[in-house]
């Protein structure tokens, strides 16, 4: 899961998302140097994972699992049942 760099102070976050940790830590320390005079941010920053559904790459629509959930849950119940 890539991960990407957010200053809230700046809100702004940095253009590429990267596969490690390390690299947008990199960022990070870049942004800080370059905007903050290497301090930390006093609204806080963070490197922050960035997810799937974040990017817009849903893979299944939205409540599909939920609905997964209940169709078992219906299934099971008529199984129980006999
Ligand atoms: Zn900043």
């Amino acid at each position: 899961m890539p991960y990407r760099y957010r200053c809230r102070q700046c809100r702004a976050e940095s253009p590429d998302e990267h596969p490690s940790r390390a690299d947008a830590e990199a960022d990070q320390e870049a942004h800080r140097d370059d905007e903050h005079g290497g301090l930390a941010p006093l609204a806080g920053d963070s490197v922050d994972r960035v997810h799937a559904e974040a990017r817009g790459h849903r893979l299944l629509p939205r409540h599909t699992g939920l609905a997964a959930l209940v169709m078992l849950a219906l299934v099971l119940a008529s199984c129980w049942g006999r």
